[in-house]
């Protein structure tokens, strides 16, 4: 260890990551009695899911990313219940749509898709009945093997592709449109629900709960501590560099039993030069989106009562547009309306180097196309998020390219968004995920 370079006395289990995943690991295994330290990059808890202040309201936080719940979420209900969050979570059935020749159709609703005037009488049925096939199958390894596009365009028809799922496929794929497989689009209609839930105040309460709950456990939360390296020492135990992101503190070495990175595979491939090459080479595979989000506080409604628009037409600079206020009371923000204009997009473009009072120059004229009465005026504050990593793009060979918890570097386990195939990602199976982990996770120390 260099002279500059400070150690962290901690011993038990290294948690790399404090999102859902990561947080959730490092309860369970503070319930169970063991030493536990997360280690995070950022200053708040949350990863993905994380909230910002919201001004002028005590307690209350928005995502930097839409979020709701679906009911089918069960681990993270349950969670929510657990940590005597119940009573803030609310399940509205707001209004979806998609905008298709410039109006947005509401398409939430067997009737509402039977109605659906771009389609033909004969396609709003094959619309709705793939729709009913895919609620109905349980099984999305009948569906291996396959992808989604040429499935919907013979299933449901070319004009249904063409309106309602091409357009939602290339903005979220992009070039991987084509390749993306049927059992995530399968996953994308079973699960859903039409009530969704959302935990008042922000789910930024359920990561600040998971946070105390830890800690009161025994364990430690260091946020502002980003991971550089990680190595497996000849004893057996792990030594993590870490470097605190704020100020000019020396690296910081920590020492641990075990480790449980929740960081893409990639990154943690990337930290830990001891890992086999055969196995990086299999597992630092396939590409994700980063997000980038847009949240615009309006001084008055925006496209009412849709809360969520996806842009199908083309041309959009933004996939989909997110009227959070349309879904949550605006009250909860001192009268606010809450509008999210989303992307995912390749890490490398030109939107996330751009400067933001140049995106809002180019997102505005299409808001106006939304809404003709939209003035930039409307505008009170505006806040641009941008995130790596954030949307896994799930092709037909994904599935060969999950990485296994265990690791050729027995004590090292990856847990990530990346292993909840078919699922794409989601609080739910990232929760999921680390309860079940734990449950495999060896003991480090004499806990209960
Ligand atoms: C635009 C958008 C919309 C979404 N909508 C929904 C929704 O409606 N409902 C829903 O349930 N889910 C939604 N999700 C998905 C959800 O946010 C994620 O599935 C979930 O938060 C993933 O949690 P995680 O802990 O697995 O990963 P992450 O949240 O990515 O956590 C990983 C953590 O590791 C940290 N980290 C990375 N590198 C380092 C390092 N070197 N050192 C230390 N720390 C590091 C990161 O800062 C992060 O906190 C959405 C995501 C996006 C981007």
């Amino acid at each position: 260890m260099s002279g500059d370079q400070r150690e962290d006395a901690s011993a038990g289990w290294g948690v790399l990551g404090a999102g859902a995943l990561g947080l959730t690991v490092a309860l369970r295994l503070a319930q169970r009695g063991e030493p536990v330290t997360v280690l995070e990059r950022e200053p708040a808890a949350g990863g993905l899911a994380a909230g910002f202040p919201f001004p002028g309201m005590p307690n209350t936080y928005l995502e930097k990313f839409y979020h709701h719940l679906f009911r089918s979420d069960r681990d993270a209900i349950a969670l929510i219940d657990e940590l005597g969050l119940g009573a803030r979570l609310v399940w509205p059935r707001p209004t979806t749509a998609c905008l298709v020749h410039g109006r947005a159709w509401p398409l939430d609703s067997a009737r509402r898709v039977l109605g659906f005037g771009p389609l033909s009488p004969l396609d709003r049925l094959r619309l709705g009945a793939a729709i009913a096939y895919l609620k109905l199958e349980r099984q999305h390894q009948r569906l291996e093997g396959r992808t989604a596009a040429p499935w919907i365009r013979r299933t449901m028809g070319r004009r249904v592709y063409d309106l309602v799922w091409g357009p939602q496929l290339v903005s979220k794929f992009g070039a991987y449109a084509q390749q993306i497989a049927l059992s995530w689009f399968w996953a994308r209609v079973h699960f859903r629900s039409q009530s969704l839930g959302y935990v008042r105040g922000g789910f930024q309460h359920v990561y600040a709960a998971l946070v105390r709950e830890i800690e009161r456990h025994g364990g430690r939360v260091l946020l502002g501590h980003e991971v550089r390296a990680i190595e497996k020492r000849p004893d057996g135990t792990f030594r993590i560099e870490s470097r605190p992101t704020a100020g000019t503190a020396a690296p910081i070495t920590h020492r641990f039993g075990g480790v449980v990175s929740t960081l893409p595979t990639r990154v943690t491939l990337r930290l830990t030069p001891q890992l086999p090459a055969a196995f990086a080479r299999q597992f630092d595979w396939g590409q994700a989106y980063g997000a980038h989000c847009v949240i615009l506080a309006l001084d008055r409604p925006f496209m009412p009562p849709v809360y969520w628009l996806s842009v199908n037409d083309p041309g959009y600079p933004f996939l989909a547009a997110v009227e959070h206020t349309n879904y949550v009371d605006p009250a909860d923000y001192g009268g606010r309306r809450l509008l999210y204009l989303g992307n995912y997009l390749p890490m490398e473009h030109p939107l996330f180097a751009q400067d933001d009072a140049e995106t809002l120059a180019q997102f505005y004229p299409y808001l106006k196309q939304i809404n003709p009465d939209f003035e930039p005026r409307w505008v009170q504050e505006q806040w641009v998020w941008k995130a790596p990593f954030a949307q896994p793009i799930v092709t037909t060979d994904f599935v060969q390219h999950i990485p296994p918890h265990e690791t050729p570097l027995p004590g090292l386990y990856l847990a990530n968004m990346f292993q909840v195939y078919p699922q794409d990602r989601g609080q739910n199976y990232s929760i999921r995920m680390a309860n079940r982990l734990v449950l495999r996770l060896p003991r480090l120390s004499g806990g209960q």
